[in-house]
Parts: structure tokens; C-alpha cells; sequence
């Protein structure tokens, strides 16, 4: 199975993981604007069982109920994404991976608050929530 790994902006948190994702997209929600300071937000979708911290651990922050975003304490990057409403899974935030290349996002999410001046010249589908009556 291939592992891939990857790791905050100062290196103190490395992580690993193994395919497959179970899903990839790209996040244009408030909350992952204001964590991120980005207009969007592109994730792995993976089974938990399949993201392992190697090095540091990360600080977790609850940026709503039940939803929990880790990051570096000492950098600042944001790193993943927890949610009630996706047990078992974690959200690997696929810009700190190592090697984003393999994992393109399949969707846009949550387009109901994308920031007008940023446009896309993809074909992707376009949802204005997840497509899965969640919340991000
Ligand atoms: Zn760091
Ligand atoms: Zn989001």
C-alpha cells in the first residue's frame, strides 16, 4: 500500500499515511477560510485507521461543536480536520502533504460561501453544501 507523508511548516508535526482516500475536494467554507487564511481549503478524506502523527502531535482547536481542526502549535499550520459528523475518519488538509500531486480534489464544497472574487476555470461539480447533508 502506498504510504505518503507529510507535516506542518516548521517540521515539528510529520505525519504518514496509506490510500485509498475515501473522498478529495476542495472546502470554500467560512470556518475553514478563517482557519486556514485561505478562500479554499483542499482535503484527504481518509479512514482514521489510516493517518498516523510520526513525529510532534498535533494541538487541536474546536472551531464548532463536535468538529476539531489540528494544527501545529509551534508554526501555526493547519493539518486536519475531525468531525462527529464523520466518525472514524480524519481530513488531512492535502496541501501539507509532501507530495499533493496524487491526490486531485474531485469537488468543490460548500460553494454557498465561496468568495466571489475567487474564481475557477475547473469543470469539477460544484455543491453549495457536501453533497452528504453535512457540515464542515
Ligand atoms: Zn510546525
Ligand atoms: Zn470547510
Amino acid at each position: 500500500m502506498t504510504e505518503h507523508t507529510g507535516g506542518c511548516l516548521c517540521g515539528r508535526v510529520r505525519y504518514r499515511m496509506t490510500g485509498p482516500a475515501r473522498f478529495t475536494s476542495l472546502c470554500h467554507c467560512r470556518s475553514c477560510q478563517r482557519a486556514t487564511g485561505a478562500p479554499v481549503t483542499a482535503f484527504v478524506g481518509l479512514d482514521a485507521a489510516r493517518f498516523e502523527e510520526v513525529e510532534g502531535r498535533r494541538a487541536i482547536y474546536e472551531s464548532s461543536p463536535g468538529v476539531r481542526r489540528g494544527f501545529c502549535a509551534a508554526c501555526g499550520a493547519s493539518l486536519t480536520y475531525e468531525g462527529d459528523a464523520w466518525p472514524g475518519e480524519v481530513h488531512i488538509l492535502t496541501a501539507t502533504l509532501d507530495d499533493p500531486e496524487p491526490f486531485p480534489p474531485a469537488m468543490h464544497s460548500m460553494m454557498a460561501d465561496n468568495i466571489a472574487w475567487f474564481r475557477m476555470s475547473d469543470d469539477l461539480p460544484r455543491l453549495d453544501g457536501f453533497g452528504t447533508g453535512k457540515r464542515e
